[in-house]
C-alpha cells in the first residue's frame, strides 16, 4: 500500500514536514534536517543526520542508535512529528517496534488509519486550491458549532445532494456556510448561507462571478420539471431541485437549462408565510406570464423546504411527483391560486 503513495499524499507529507521541522536544507532529490525521532546529536546542535528522499518518500537517519536508522516511510515520519505523544515515548515505541515484529501489524493498522485521514485532507487541500486565493484564508472546514447546525438540519442526508462531491466550508469573515457549486467537476460559483436567524440576506452569491446552476449534473430529464430555488441548501431537498442564486434566471442560466428537456419552474420560500416571496411571485406572474412557478399548498406552516423536511416525516417535495406537478402554474392562473386576484 505504501509503495504506491500517490502524488497528493506526497505533497501532503512534504507540507507536514515543512510545517513541523525548521532549518531544512532542501535539495532537488532530498531534504536534510536534524532528526526529530532521535533528536540527533546533543553535542553538536548543527549536526543534521535525517534525510527525507523525495522520489521514494522515505526517511533515513544516519545516527546508528536511532529507530529510523534503517528507512521508515514518509507517513511514519509524519505520524511521529505530528501526533501529540511526547517524543521520548514515541522514540521508545519505534525502538520496541523494531525489536518486536508482532507489534508491526498493530502499527500498520494505525498507519492505514492515518493514511486514510491524510488522503481525505489531501483531497480537501486540492479542492481548496481551486478556490481563489484571496478567499482561501477566510474559508475553513466547518467549526464544531456550525457542523452541529448542518447536522441538525440533516443536510448531508438530503436526497438530492450533488453526486460528484459535496463539501461545505465556513467563511469566518462573512459568518456564512459556503456551498461550492460545481458543474462537470469544475468550481463554477459559490454561495454563502446565513447561519443565524435574522442574518440577511439568507443567501449571498460570489461577487464578480457569473451565476451558474447548482446541481445541474443531477437533473433527471425523465421528469417534466426542473425546480429553480434560490439557495443550494434548499434545492437538495427537492426532486430535480437546482439553485440559481436568485428569484429570476440569468441569460446564462436560461441557456444552460434549455439544454435539458425539463421545463424550469421558479420555487420560492412558502408564499403563505413569507410575504417577500409572495410579492416576488406576483411580480413574476404579472411580468412573465409564461414563466412557470410553484405555489405552495395552503396549510403548510414551515417557511421553507428544509424546515418542512425537518418537521415532517415524508418529504413530499422529493418523493411525490404528482404533488409537485399539481402545484405548478403560470400567469393569471398562478395569481388566482395565490388568491391575489379578485
Ligand atoms: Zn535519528
Amino acid at each position: 500500500m505504501f509503495n504506491q503513495v500517490n502524488e497528493d499524499i506526497k505533497f501532503f507529507i512534504q507540507d507536514k514536514i515543512r510545517e513541523n521541522i525548521t532549518k531544512i536544507k532542501m535539495g532537488r532529490t532530498s531534504w536534510n534536517f536534524r532528526c526529530p525521532i532521535c533528536g540527533d546529536s546533543h553535542k553538536n546542535r548543527r549536526m543534521k543526520r535525517g534525510w527525507y528522499y523525495i522520489a521514494t518518500d522515505s526517511y533515513h537517519c544516519f545516527n546508528a542508535g536511532c529507530p529510523a536508522n534503517g528507512s521508515v516511510s514518509g507517513v511514519e515520519l509524519v505520524a511521529f512529528i505530528t501526533s501529540s505523544t511526547p517524543a521520548a515515548v514515541k522514540s521508545e515505541f519505534f525502538k520496541s517496534l523494531r525489536k518486536n515484529p508482532h507489534l508491526v501489524d498493530q502499527y500498520k493498522r494505525a498507519q492505514e488509519k492515518l493514511f486514510v485521514q491524510m488522503e481525505e485532507e489531501a483531497k480537501r487541500k486540492k479542492e481548496m486550491s481551486e478556490i481563489p486565493a484571496e478567499l482561501q484564508d477566510s474559508w475553513v472546514p466547518l467549526p464544531e458549532d456550525i457542523a452541529k447546525i448542518v447536522k441538525d438540519r440533516k443536510i448531508m442526508s438530503a436526497p438530492n445532494l450533488p453526486k460528484n462531491g459535496f463539501e461545505l466550508f465556513f467563511d469566518t469573515e462573512d459568518n456564512r456556510i459556503v456551498i461550492p457549486w460545481r458543474r462537470a467537476g469544475e468550481l463554477v460559483f459559490w454561495q454563502g448561507r446565513a447561519v443565524r436567524d435574522g442574518q440577511q440576506p439568507k443567501y449571498k452569491g460570489a461577487v464578480d462571478r457569473d451565476k451558474d446552476v447548482f446541481n445541474y449534473d443531477n437533473i433527471d430529464e425523465d421528469f417534466q420539471y426542473v425546480f429553480c430555488l434560490e439557495g443550494a441548501l434548499d434545492a437538495v431537498w427537492v426532486k430535480n431541485g437546482v439553485a440559481v442564486g436568485g428569484v429570476t434566471l440569468t441569460d446564462k442560466q436560461v441557456d444552460l437549462l434549455s439544454k435539458k428537456l425539463c421545463t424550469p419552474v421558479i420555487m420560492l420560500d412558502n408564499n403563505w408565510v413569507d410575504s417577500a416571496a409572495r410579492e416576488e411571485l406576483e411580480k413574476i406572474c404579472k411580468n412573465h406570464i409564461k414563466q412557470k412557478v410553484f405555489i405552495w399548498p395552503r396549510g403548510i406552516v414551515e417557511k421553507d423546504v428544509n424546515e418542512y423536511v425537518i418537521n415532517q416525516k415524508d418529504n413530499l417535495f422529493f418523493s411525490d411527483s404528482k404533488f409537485l406537478e399539481s402545484r405548478v402554474f403560470n400567469g393569471a392562473r398562478a395569481l388566482m391560486e395565490m388568491k391575489l386576484t379578485k
